[in-house]
C-alpha cells in the first residue's frame, strides 16, 4: 500500500506492539532503540503486529543507531519479512534527522514503514510515537532517492 497525496493511510499498532516499543525505548535510554516492525498492509491501513528488537551497536548510541549486524540478517530472513524499522529518540521528538533521511537509502524495498519513538515529556512518561511511510522514486538511472511521507500512527484499543 502506498500513500497518496491526501488519502494518508493511518498506521496501526497492536497495542502489544506500542507496549513494546515503549519499554524498548525506556530500556535502552538514554542510548537509541531499535528494531524492526512486521505486520502487513490491512483494510483501513498497516497493521503492525509484532516488534523484533535488535541490539544498538554505534559507536556513539547516545545520538545514533546502527542495528547489530547478526541480529540484524536474522530480522531480514524473518517469514514473514520486516516492512518497518524502528528507532528511538532519547533525546529530541520523534522527527526525522538528517541522518536518518540519508540511513534509508541503505533498506531494502520490503521496508516501507518508518517509526520513531521518543520518552514522554514531564510527568507524563508515554511514549510519542511519529509514522512515516517509506516513499521511493527513482530516476531515470534506476536510482531510489527515498523520502519519508508522514501518517497518523495510534494503537489500537485492545
Ligand atoms: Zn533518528
Amino acid at each position: 500500500m502506498t500513500a497518496i497525496q491526501g488519502d494518508i493511510q493511518p498506521i496501526r499498532l497492536k497495542p502489544s506492539v506500542q507496549q513494546a516499543l515503549g519499554k524498548h525505548l525506556l530500556s535502552c535510554y538514554p542510548h537509541e532503540a531499535c528494531g524492526v516492525l512486521l505486520g502487513a498492509a490491512a483494510a483501513g491501513g498497516m497493521l503492525i503486529d509484532t516488534y523484533v528488537p535488535i541490539s544498538n551497536v554505534a559507536p556513539d548510541p547516545l545520538h545514533a543507531f546502527v542495528p547489530q549486524p547478526r541480529e540484524w540478517i536474522k530480522a531480514l530472513y524473518n517469514v514473514p519479512s520486516p516492512i518497518g524499522l524502528f528507532h528511538s529518540h532519547p533525546h529530541s521528538p520523534p522527527l526525522p534527522s538528517a541522518a536518518d533521511l540519508s540511513g534509508l537509502t541503505a533498506l531494502g524495498t520490503e521496508f516501507q514503514i518508518y517509526v520513531i519513538g521518543s520518552p514522554g515529556q514531564g510527568d507524563n512518561n508515554v511514549p510519542n510515537f511519529g509514522g512515516y511511510y517509506i516513499d521511493r522514486q527513482f530516476d531515470i538511472n534506476g536510482r531510489s532517492s527515498p523520502r519519508l511521507i508522514q501518517a497518523p500512527i495510534y494503537a489500537l484499543l485492545k
